[in-house]
């Protein structure tokens, strides 16, 4: 091959190579964002089955190559490039110790294939080489936070790998070789490395983004839209399974005094210890419970058990009412205390939609209202609990 063409072949397998990279990282974080729960289960699986067939093809390609022109101007080694990044990324992200394992057997395989001058330095090596495959996925949450410790990583596997594979067939003479070696693993590092840190923080965004979809940022419980979607939920449950639920709504009496008297922030810090207790009270509940702000001093709770007896509903309710006005909060020289009305309603049959069961839970804390505040109402019966 002239000088010319081995410079172009080297620049447009370079090319090749960085787009067959880009794709296989953009594929990973493809499937992890997959929504369905069935794919999040056999995503493992799934992983592992195109992280092998995808080295089965670099080694596949590679061998292909070699067959058409042996070293010609290396072609081994311009994928023993992309086989070297592949398998350092895989480690340190997906975390599989099985991929590990498939990855350590099919270098030993091409060792053992491609064996023209074994010797003690391949048995060092290869282990070298797998120690680096260990060390990137036990310490791959590490790597992953610390750019500068993936690439001296990234640079050790690299070398080890190189030093074994010179092993096998004899280190090339040609300094213009080692040039386009050294080069296309550089910049095969910084494709990788560089690409796969910026898919993972924007990963991490978006997860991020999608929690606060569904948070109050002031009091960190969920919002009125999480409300609303796990309610038609909770209701369809009940129309299939017959499994019944009841909504506890609550608002804070008088609110607008505090903040009146002692400012907005310290309303908002009576608003988060308010969220805090119900969310403790929610998760101190034998049934699944959960606790929403679905509006400004105005909080719910959806408890998925049958609350049809009165005694039992009452016993619930009351004690929202009574956590909340033993609440106390020291402001100066005075204490604040609040209060809370509660109204209530549960599934019915007879309830077209989520919304009916929301709108009689609304209509008894109107009552609760109507009828003196600090008092619990269960599907329209106020009943006054005491302290
Ligand atoms: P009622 O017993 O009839 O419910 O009286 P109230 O004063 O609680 O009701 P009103 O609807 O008149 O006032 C609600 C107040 O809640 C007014 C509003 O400033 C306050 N509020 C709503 N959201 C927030 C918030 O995020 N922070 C603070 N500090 N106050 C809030
Ligand atoms: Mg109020
Ligand atoms: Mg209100």
């Amino acid at each position: 091959m002239k000088p010319f063409d081995i410079w172009v072949s080297f620049i447009v397998s370079l090319i090749t190579n960085m787009i067959v990279l880009s794709g296989t990282i953009a594929f990973l974080f493809w499937l992890e964002e997959l929504p369905n729960s069935w794919a999040k289960r056999v995503k493992p699986l799934i992983e592992i089955v195109l992280s092998t067939l995808y080295f089965v093809y670099l080694w596949g390609q590679s061998w292909l190559s070699s067959g058409i022109a042996a070293n010609a101007f290396g072609f081994h080694w311009t994928f023993l490039n992309m086989i070297i990044v592949s398998m350092f990324l895989i480690n340190v992200y997906l975390d599989i110790w099985l991929e590990v394992f498939i990855e350590a057997v099919l270098m030993l395989s091409y060792v053992l294939f491609f064996a023209p001058t074994f010797n003690i330095y391949t048995v060092i090596y290869y282990l070298a080489f797998t120690f680096m495959l260990v060390f990137c996925y036990h310490w791959g949450d590490l790597l992953l936070k610390h750019a500068a410790l993936m690439y001296l990583s990234l640079g050790v596997m690299g070398f080890t790998a190189i030093a074994l594979v010179s092993c096998l067939f004899g280190v090339s003479t040609d300094p213009y070789f080692w040039l386009r070696q050294i080069t296309a693993l550089i910049l095969l590092s910084i494709v990788g490395i560089e690409y796969t840190l910026s898919s993972k923080r924007l990963l991490e965004r978006n997860t991020q983004a999608a929690k606060m979809a569904n948070r109050d940022g002031l009091t960190l419980l969920d919002n009125f839209s999480k409300f609303d979607k796990d309610l038609a939920k909770a209701h369809e449950r009940f129309r299939i399974d017959r499994k019944p639920y009841a909504i506890f709504e609550l608002d804070i009496d008088l609110f607008k005094q505090v903040n009146d008297n002692y400012g907005h922030l310290v309303g908002n810090t009576v608003l988060k210890a308010i969220a805090q207790e119900l969310a403790q009270f929610a998760a101190s509940l034998p049934y699944p419970a959960n606790a929403y702000r679905i509006g400004g001093e105005e909080f719910c709770l959806i408890i998925h058990d049958d609350f049809s007896d009165d005694d039992v509903a009452f016993k619930v309710a009351d004690q929202i009412r009574r956590r909340i006005s033993q609440l106390s909060f020291t402001i100066g020289t005075s204490t604040i205390n609040v209060t809370a009305s509660v109204g209530q309603a549960n599934s019915r049959l007879d309830h077209y939609n989520a919304h009916d069961v929301y709108k009689m839970a609304d209509r008894s804390l109107y009552l609760s209202k109507q009828r003196g505040r600090n008092r619990v109402t269960l599907e329209g019966n106020t009943i006054v609990g005491m302290n």
